[in-house]
């Protein structure tokens, strides 16, 4: 029996590789994961400019109090250059953004000031009030991002601010995934007595997209030993990590075991966590497999601990596991200690205070407990029962958006 956190830990250790990386348009990589740091070849902004609309003037003519009247020699749009150097007295008409004139140092926003003709009167200010700095935002030289982060909007933003439109990002790890199981049919098709719809292949995939991963559908495979080997062998052809639910427990038709020691290196582990079944983790060629288990929560959960951290580690990601929060139990939960236990939860806030009941019954074939859940309960190891007000630690869902 080996805990969660080795059996992470011994993942993280296989998968040392990275996807080759890929040169995009920056436009199409949201969510994709940076294969070098972006450094910055200049500063942003690029010149000291202005933060208002108004009046650019030298400090030096600031009125310590009372009012200033000073001539207006100049309009200066967004975009524009003030070509010559402001003198003792003057003052400049600015934009926002747009560069200051040498000579001022210091913006009035026009609110502040009276304008009569070609002069302006002001008040007492702050000297370099209203002043954005060259290199405030990015200094020249620096590292703006570093390699491995997703991208998100605002990095998209940066890395266009500096000037780049093209970005190189690792390629979308490539996961197969397959069902098994003759009591296994296909959604939209007939179900025979005895049989039950595919659930997970579609949670599975969406997991895997939600990971980032491209997913290939192998569709559902009998409990026939021919069958397996060979849709095995042509999942591990054409992706990084080759997928698989059902047949991995102790059962007669639990054949994922016996076909992987055949074809490929195959580690059987028993994790001690609840919901959890044995978990088949090995190589087939130079694919990564997971044979999970067939309980659609089990898989999910299984997925979520076991696959996604090495999906992420693929796509190049820094940050491959969660950070945890806490709340505080409505309710009491039962919990074994020496092992990890998962609940689905649903998290609320109340006047400031972070608080989890679990969604109801939690046995791993209830599929629906993850639908009613936003977050997973996770109580640790050495953990017993939790008494109702104990605090807990969550993962809520949406930490992979
Ligand atoms: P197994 O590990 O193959 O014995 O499967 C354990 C349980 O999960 C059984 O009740 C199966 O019917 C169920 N199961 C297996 N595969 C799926 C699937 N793709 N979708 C929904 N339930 C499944
Ligand atoms: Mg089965």
């Amino acid at each position: 029996m080996i805990s969660v956190g080795d059996g992470q830990t011994r993942i993280l250790a296989q998968v040392s590789e990275r996807t080759a990386p890929e040169l995009l348009p920056l436009a199409d990589t949201r969510g994709r994961v940076l294969w070098e740091s972006v450094r910055a070849s200049f500063d942003v902004p690029p010149t000291d400019n202005s933060a208002v609309d108004g009046y650019a003037v030298s400090s030096t003519d600031i009125p310590a109090s009372g009012t200033r009247e000073l001539m207006v020699v100049g309009d200066l749009p967004a975009g524009g250059v003030f070509a010559g150097s402001l003198r003792p007295g003057e003052a400049i008409r600015i934009m926002t953004g747009a560069p200051m004139p040498a000579g001022a140092d210091t913006v009035y926003p026009q609110e502040v000031v009276e304008r009569h003709g070609d002069r302006v009167r002001v008040p007492p200010m702050v000297k370099a009030a209203n002043v954005r700095l060259r290199g405030e935002d990015v200094q020249s030289g620096s590292v703006v991002i570093e390699a491995g982060a997703v991208l998100r909007p605002q990095e998209l933003g940066l890395i266009a601010s500096l000037g780049h439109g093209q970005v190189l990002v690792t390629q979308r790890p490539r996961v197969a995934l397959l069902s098994t199981g003759d009591e296994v049919a296909e959604p939209g098709g007939p179900r025979k007595p005895g049989q039950i719809y595919d659930a997970n292949r579609f949670t599975l995939r969406g997991l895997a997209e939600q990971c980032g991963a491209l997913v290939s559908d192998l569709g559902i495979v009998p409990d026939r030993r021919e069958a397996l080997r060979a849709r095995l062998e042509q999942a591990a052809a054409v992706a990084h990590i080759v997928v698989t639910s059902g047949g991995v427990s102790v059962g007669a038709y639990d054949l994922v075991k016996e076909v992987l020691g055949e074809i490929g290196g195959i580690d059987f582990w028993q994790v001690a966590m609840q919901p959890g079944r044995p978990l088949a983790v090995g190589r087939i060629g130079s694919a990564h497999f997971f044979g999970l288990p067939g309980n659609p929560v089990a898989s999910m959960l299984t997925f979520i601990l076991f696959v996604r951290p090495a999906l992420y580690a693929l796509a190049g990601r820094r940050r491959v596991l969660p950070e945890l929060r806490s709340a505080r139990a409505l309710e009491p939960m039962r919990k074994k200690q020496g092992r990890r236990e998962f609940k689905r939860g649903i998290l609320t806030c109340e006047a400031g205070d972070w608080r989890v009941r679990t969604t109801g019954p939690q046995g791993s074939g209830i599929l629906s407990s993850m639908v009613a859940g936003n977050c997973l309960i996770v109580l640790e190891e050495e953990r017993g029962d939790v008494v109702a007000g104990e605090e807990v630690l969550i993962e809520p869902w949406g930490w992979e958006a």
